[in-house]
């Protein structure tokens, strides 16, 4: 088997607070999965501005870094490449400064606020759950 190819991405676990603790997920196009806004770095990026950047255009939301959250990683198989890769994603714990979640490009079906405690339910993959249970933590919010 050949080695699998590293690839690296960035995204934000974007919070609010108007009384209910509720995070930003995504529905990517063509995909039956709820997940975090993230995507790959792009050259002269730092990973805190493909964070931003990606959550910009994922979510349609102006984001603010506040925090670093950790990173999870996993492999899978891309017919794309005809190769493995493994891929490690930075989240930051961010907050939004204006934007509008029905302004999400084309790569995303919907962009949604949603109860964290709804997340943890709605949100396909446990590592990414870690990192929103973080981001609750950070905020006072008990998720379990
Ligand atoms: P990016 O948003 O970084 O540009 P992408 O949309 O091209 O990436 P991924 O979202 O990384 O691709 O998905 C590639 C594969 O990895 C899919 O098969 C997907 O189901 C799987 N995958 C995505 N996120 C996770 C995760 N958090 N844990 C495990 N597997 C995942």
């Amino acid at each position: 088997m050949t080695q699998a190819h590293e690839k690296t991405s960035a995204g934000g676990v974007v919070v609010r607070r108007d009384g209910i603790a509720e995070v930003c997920l995504i529905r990517p196009a063509g995909r039956r999965v709820w997940g975090l806004p993230k995507g790959g770095v792009e050259a002269g990026e730092t990973l805190a501005q493909t964070a931003v950047r990606e959550v910009a255009e994922e979510t349609g939301l102006e984001g603010v870094v506040d925090d670093t959250l950790g990173t999870i990683d996993y492999s899978f198989y891309s017919r794309e490449e005809g190769s493995r890769i493994h891929k490690t994603v930075h989240y930051y714990l961010m907050h939004s400064t204006g934007g509008d979640t029905a302004d999400h490009d084309h790569e995303v079906s919907e962009a949604r606020w949603v109860r964290i405690r709804d997340a943890m339910h709605l949100m396909t993959y446990p590592n990414e759950r870690e990192m929103v249970r973080r981001a609750a933590e950070s905020l006072g919010e008990t998720v379990d």
